[in-house]
């Protein structure tokens, strides 16, 4: 609990200093607002979304308790569905996190609970839930996820540039090396790349695969040895094109190629994987263990990259992370959350033995980076390429709201 929560939650026993309570009164309230063992018995009174460069839910309580929450990338509809979730909140303990959730998973069966919106939604619902649990508790959230492996989360920065002509990668490429980071990634795919034939179909000429091994050896001739590099394709590409883009960027011993196909053919991403060297890297479009049992059972991928803001919770992650570590896998999140997401992911992956980075895609351009840093109350949260989770209790970090609402688009949703 804040120490303004803590206020809050024992507010009544400044009142009766003052006389207001009697003694008796006092004890009385204090039994009936916490267990024997002084947990606190809050009851969830209500819920509200705010869209603010992602999606923010705010979860509140009787005792004056606010837990937040973010989702990322599926989440045009989130608002809709987390009003469809209201039932299942109401009045209930924001302790019982597993309990909510499984019971809006489960009641959601046909509504499409299984992955995509109505999970992304759920996801940002679990990480108030787990927030709030940490402030009334007192707890920071790794050690309600199992407690710390390690203290500080490496981070990666997904560069801003990858191309020789752009005349502001050399300001990136030193704002990667200033910045402390120990490894960087790069996009090569590219709808518009001057030598494509034809816009719908996916299979890349050599004069565009030419182009993507030129990205990858300016970024690598650029980078310090000691700055690791991963490669993005978004799942754009078929087959044929994953296999070769795959080898021939060998030489480069990338930590991963990303998406060479998209992730819905998962003997299709087996395939890659078993034609290259190169470790293969996929996730940030599966959701839950369910989406990422058979990519760990049909060993077609290197490292799993589960979006912690969308792919069901907090402790969603921990348990797919934990599925991944019997596979001997490492699980590296795929982010682009606020600091508030981000710092939220940093508490599980500070729990998680096969944890190896996560991502950061504030880094471009500079004027992104700055609302960054304005986002939290702690300013920035990147220390070095490292983040450390705090040991304040639930994510440990506070919006900075005046900020904040001012990144609001016209008619942008605040927390209704
Ligand atoms: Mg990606």
């Amino acid at each position: 609990m804040s120490p303004t929560n803590r206020r809050s939650f024992f507010r009544g026993a400044g009142a009766a200093l003052c006389g207001a309570f009697s003694l008796r009164g006092l004890s009385a309230a204090m039994q009936e607002s916490t267990t024997q063992y002084q947990r606190p018995k809050l009851k969830i009174t209500d819920v509200k979304t705010a869209n603010i460069q992602g999606f923010h839910v705010r979860i509140y309580t009787d005792q004056g308790l606010i837990g937040e929450g973010e989702g990322v990338d599926a989440v045009g509809g989130a608002p809709g569905i987390i009003a469809g979730f209201r039932y299942s909140l109401m009045n209930q303990s924001p302790l019982n996190v597993e309990a909510i959730w499984e019971r809006i998973r489960t009641s959601g069966i046909f509504a499409g609970a299984q992955a995509g919106q109505f999970t992304a939604a759920l996801t940002a619902v679990e990480i108030a839930l787990w927030d709030l649990a940490g402030k009334a508790l007192g707890l920071p959230i790794y050690q309600l996820m199992g407690g710390k492996v390690r203290d500080k989360i490496r981070v990666y920065c997904d560069s801003g540039t990858d191309n020789r002509n752009d005349p502001q990668a050399k300001v990136f490429i030193q704002q990667i090396v200033e910045n402390g980071f120990t490894m960087a990634k790069i996009d090569i795919d590219n709808a518009g790349d001057p030598s494509r034939f034809d816009r719908v179909n996916w299979t890349a000429n050599n004069a565009e695969i030419d182009h993507m091994v030129d990205k990858v050896a300016f970024m690598r001739e650029s980078l310090p040895k000691t700055i690791e590099l991963a490669v993005d394709m978004h799942g754009r590409y078929d087959l044929g094109t994953a296999k070769r883009v795959a080898r021939e960027l060998e030489p480069f011993k990338l930590v991963w190629l990303e998406e060479p196909v998209p992730a819905e053919n998962i003997d299709a991403m087996r395939d890659v994987r078993q034609s290259t060297h190169t470790p293969i890297c996929c996730g940030e479009n599966v959701y839950m263990r369910w989406g990422f049992r058979e990519y760990l059972e049909k060993h077609a991928v290197d490292i799993i990259m589960p979006d912690v803001q969308k792919c069901g919770g907090l402790l969603e992650a921990r348990k797919i992370a934990d599925l991944a570590h019997t596979y001997y896998t490492p699980i590296a999140p795929h982010s682009q959350a606020s600091p508030i997401g981000a710092m939220a992911t940093a508490h599980v992956m500070a729990c998680c033995p096969n944890f190896l980075v996560v991502e950061w895609h504030w880094g471009h351009p500079a004027q992104r980076w700055a609302r960054w840093k304005e986002f939290v109350q702690e300013g920035d949260i990147i220390q070095k390429g490292y983040i450390t989770a705090p040991d304040r209790p639930g994510i440990g970090v506070v919006m900075n709201e005046e900020a904040v609402r001012k990144t609001l688009p016209p008619g942008g949703r605040w927390f209704e």
